[in-house]
């Protein structure tokens, strides 16, 4: 096989300007925290300290409560939808503008390729500010009642995986709806967020109506468990997502929980193999697999198993491994020691349970987290590997003879967020996505996302939608029954 010499073609880092410290975002302003806690934020490629960023304390989540109820009771809650509106669309075009810049940061902070955060994340950022623009003065024909109105004050709280991504999941529709919010980013993906908070200045966004507080997990309970916010949502483990549920329950607050997956992807004998193979790479190896709709569990039907791994294998070979603002780059780095860890000690697991690793050949860089690319075959229901989210660059392998069987170890999970079918008849298309236990099931293709497409789980994967007309509802006071 002709292999390809690519030449670094490095993104440049001059767009975008950090600043060596960063304030809590609180009432229209940068303030420094109440007790004057700090951490870093560091990125992952390189170790490097790219910025100090204010850790919130409860103190400070109270007063950013307190400005957001503030604007929700003056200007917010009482603006027509028309005006929010123009406010999205504003906050909307603003981030197509700064497309370039916010793409390079997330890449810094986060450790994903420039080409997912330059392509993916943040087009779908704008796309979902537009989109929930669009129904700010609709949501009378949203089909929750006549004249719906906002629940008030939400808390949310969101994971490090697609920083502002998730951001624009949670604040997009909570502001079109005419609510305020108070969102916690990811400890170790706080600038974007950041960075959110100056396009808001930009966008003259009235204050308090969106409010930053990073820190940690106990910023996350403080913002949850505060006695003024109305709503909460979160996406993020099932560990925490349990602790959640269990902390609100018996309080007035409404709860959304989007959580983790162990997602199949299942490819049939009449599948066209080398599409198939593509949406396999893509299922498992995008964003370095920390997705929680991944397609972690390939299952594959015995007649073409032989010829799926080869071509698998072969594909995989070619995958490059390395710097995040390179655009040749497939796979970037590992969001954190502690999540490398993690990777490590489950396929650890997985080798010592018996099922059999292979990583094409690659070097990986000295400095920064990294993880090959690899998958686990000889894997069977039982292993641990075919069950916890590894939540990284790793595939486990199963078979199957027959659809029941296909799925029967499809639904086999706690979890039920997301699937995959590939073969080349619609009606097993319609007749398996029927049997599946997941919120989405993707067809001869993996990992697409729109805006106007609901996503959630089934089971332990959450409850409630996100995206689309599904995820306005969640933001609409006495929408529950509609
Ligand atoms: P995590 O649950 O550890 O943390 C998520 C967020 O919750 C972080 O901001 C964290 O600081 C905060 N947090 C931690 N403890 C908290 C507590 N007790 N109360 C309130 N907040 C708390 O998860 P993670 O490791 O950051 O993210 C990975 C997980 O997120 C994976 O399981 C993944 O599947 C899931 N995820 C789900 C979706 C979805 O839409 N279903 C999307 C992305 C990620």
């Amino acid at each position: 096989m002709p292999t390809f010499e690519y030449a670094p073609a490095p993104e440049s880092r001059a767009v975008v300007d950090i600043r060596p410290w960063y304030g809590l975002f609180i009432d229209g302003g940068f303030v420094e925290s109440a007790e004057g806690d700090a951490f870093k934020s560091v990125n992952p490629a390189s170790e490097e300290v790219l910025a100090e960023v204010a850790e919130a304390g409860a103190a400070d989540v109270d007063a950013a409560v307190r400005a957001a109820r503030s604007a929700y009771q003056t200007v917010w809650g009482r603006m027509p939808g028309r005006e929010r509106a123009k406010y999205l669309f504003r906050i909307a075009r603003i981030i197509a503008e700064r497309s370039r810049e916010l793409a390079v940061l997330e890449s810094l902070d986060n450790g994903k390729p420039i080409r997912e955060s330059r392509d993916v994340d943040i087009p779908q950022v704008a796309a979902h500010f537009f989109y929930y623009a669009g129904w700010a003065d609709k949501l009378g024909y949203a089909g929750f009642g006549g004249d719906p109105r906002p629940v008030g004050v939400a808390g949310q709280v969101i994971p490090w995986n697609f920083p502002l991504l998730m951001l624009a999941w949670k604040i997009a529709p909570a502001l079109a709806c005419g609510n305020t919010v108070v969102l916690k980013p990811g400890e170790t993906t706080p600038l974007s967020a950041l960075r959110f908070a100056e396009i808001c200045q930009q966008a003259d966004l009235p204050a308090g109506v969106v409010n930053i507080v990073p820190g940690a997990g106990a910023t996350g309970a403080a913002v949850v468990n505060h006695a003024d916010v109305d709503k909460v949502a979160f996406t993020g483990s099932t560990e925490v997502g349990r602790q959640i549920a269990a902390s609100v329950a018996g309080t007035r607050k409404r709860v959304t929980l989007e959580l983790g997956g162990k997602a199949a992807n299942i490819v049939f004998d009449d599948a066209p193999i080398d599409q198939a193979v593509e949406g396999i790479v893509n299922g498992i190896f995008f964003n370095q697999g920390h997705v929680c709709c991944a397609g972690s569990r390939l299952l594959v039907q015995e007649s073409v198993y032989d010829e799926v791994l080869a071509s698998l294998k072969r594909r995989m070979a070619t995958l490059r491994v390395g710097d995040p603002l390179d655009k040749n780059t497939d796979i970037g780095a590992i969001n954190s020691s502690a999540q490398l860890e993690r990777i490590r000690t489950l396929s650890d697991i997985g080798a010592a349970e018996g099922a059999e690793p292979w990583s094409p050949p690659c070097e990986l860089p000295e400095r920064g987290y990294w993880f090959a690319p690899t998958i686990f075959t000889g894997v069977t229901q039982a292993h641990r590997i075919a069950r916890e989210e590894i939540f990284g660059p790793v595939l486990s392998v199963l078979t199957f003879r027959t659809p029941a069987e296909a799925v029967e170890k499809a639904n086999n999970t706690p979890y039920g967020l997301s699937a995959g079918i590939w073969t080349e008849k619609g009606s097993r298309i319609l007749s398996v996505a029927d049997k599946l236990r997941a919120g989405v099931v993707w067809a001869n293709t993996f990992n697409k996302f729109d805006p106007t497409s609901p996503f959630g789980g089934y089971k332990e994967s959450g409850y409630g939608r996100e995206g689309g007309r599904h995820g306005l509802e969640a933001y609409l006071s006495g929408a529950d029954h509609a």
